[in-house]
């Protein structure tokens, strides 16, 4: 804050608030010399950005991938909750175990069954903070600043974040409608190889990929994984949205018929509660001491509370029901955005349909740039993340991602239909 400013407040803050913007502002570039190179790299995350500003009453947000928890029996929850601590308090408050409660490690297996991961035992499971989480153990334990990390285009700007963090070099693989193209992965590997540069892991989302909602293909799914192997790459599979499907046949994870190859991670993110902050990798045995150090080092152990409320939700309550509940409610609010979508959308503009997950990606014609439009949607009443998030490039984008998962049908298509003039506009332009 400039002088003049400061001296035109002085009338009305109080002489402490106006010494504490001073300090601040004398005090902003103190220190600067001590953050790591590995600081400068870490981006303010679009998504949380808009996610702030889509908290502002009257705005349709179709940014944020929130669950719609609504669909919790948050009675039944809050009974259990106090039920733990009353009964069994003193485990629930101390430290725990650095990989995670067996018997939740336990139930975990079963979670990965329903998916078609028959083979895991509890063992091999690590309990994190999230997947968020998994991803950044994931990338400590085995890239150093320059690594490659292979990542679909477009994907998931969380894990984008955690990459650069660590001063790795990403690289995007494109996907079609049909998701990663397998001709693509294997070129792309080869130059790279070819150039000396260490390839470290595919970051892949093979359920319903966050930006785009697309699916990779049956008949590709073992194709990549065995192009990584015979490349000496591992694969990270992140599959949050895998069990909400709510349309097609469901498909074995990557990790199902490879389990020396893959490190999947799941989380109770979008089938509970994502405030609880529980997720988890499988690691194949060879991989699992070291990863299992580094998650202890971040946290010494996962949150022991949690842990069991999660426990006590798959012990004791229909799971299965509710993640039931979830695929025929976000059906309901996906149809109605893809109705809404063609019945108010631009001619020019193309989106996915996905068969589950949370989002739909919408394409507008080349040379339009989805970013500046963000401004003029929020004015018109609606929120969207730019395309532009999901990418390591800088270079603007002419797609955008809609999130269906925590609006009502009715909402959607008011969103949409606030959304529809302002594309116009741009294509117009
Ligand atoms: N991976 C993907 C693809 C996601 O969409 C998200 C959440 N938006 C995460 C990981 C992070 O989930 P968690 O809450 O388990 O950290």
């Amino acid at each position: 804050m400039s002088h003049e400013t400061l001296d035109a407040a002085a009338g009305t803050l109080p002489a402490e608030a106006i010494d504490a913007i001073e300090r601040a502002a004398t005090s902003a570039h103190r220190h600067e010399e001590l953050f790591s190179e590995r600081a400068a790299n870490i981006r303010q995350s679009a998504v949380r950005d808009v996610f702030d500003i889509s908290m502002r009453p009257g705005l349709v947000s179709l940014a944020g991938g929130s669950p719609y928890l609504q669909s919790l029996p948050l009675d039944r929850l809050a009974a259990t909750a106090a039920k733990i601590i009353a009964e069994d308090g003193l485990t629930a408050l101390q430290y725990g175990s650095g990989q995670g409660s067996e018997e939740l490690r336990t139930q975990i297996c079963e979670v990965m069954a329903a998916e078609g991961i028959t083979d895991a035992l509890p063992q091999n499971v690590v309990i994190t903070a999230g997947s968020q989480s998994a991803q950044d153990v994931a990338t400590k334990v085995f890239c150093n600043p320059g690594d490659v990390v292979l990542v679909e285009d477009p994907t998931y700007v969380g894990a984008l974040n955690t990459f650069e963090a660590y001063q790795v070099q990403v690289e995007t693989v494109e996907m079609d409608d049909e998701g990663l193209v397998p001709e693509q992965l294997e070129a792309r590997i080869a130059a790279l190889q070819l150039a000396g540069k260490n390839i470290k892991f595919l970051y892949t989302i093979p359920n319903f990929n966050n930006p785009s909602g697309i699916t990779l293909a049956a008949g590709r799914r073992q194709r990549i994984v065995d192009i990584c192997r015979s490349a000496n790459i591992l694969v990270v599979e992140d599959n949050p949205y895998g069990l909400l499907r709510f349309s097609g046949e469901p498909l074995a994870p990557l990790r199902a018929a490879n389990p020396d190859d893959v490190i999947y991670m799941g989380s109770f993110s979008k089938i509970f509660a994502p405030g609880l902050r529980i997720g988890w990798a499988l690691v194949p045995e060879h991989l699992q001491r070291r990863y299992y150090l580094a998650a202890e080092a971040v946290t010494l152990c996962p949150p022991a509370f949690n842990q069991m409320l999660v426990s006590a939700y798959l012990r004791d309550y229909d799971w299965r029901g509710q993640i039931e509940t979830y695929r025929g409610l976000y059906a309901e609010r996906c149809a109605a955005l893809l109705a809404a979508l063609e019945e108010h959308m631009p001619p020019g503009t193309t989106w996915t349909r996905p068969e589950g997950g949370f989002f739909v990606w919408v394409t507008l014609p080349e040379g339009v740039d989805t970013y500046p439009l963000l401004r003029k949607a929020i004015d018109a009443g609606v929120v969207f993340i730019p395309g532009a998030a999901f990418t390591p490039s800088d270079d603007p984008s002419n797609k955008l991602r809609l999130a269906f998962s925590a609006v009502p049908p009715e909402a959607i298509a008011e969103g949409v239909r606030r959304l529809a003039p302002v594309l116009q506009q741009a294509i117009a332009a």
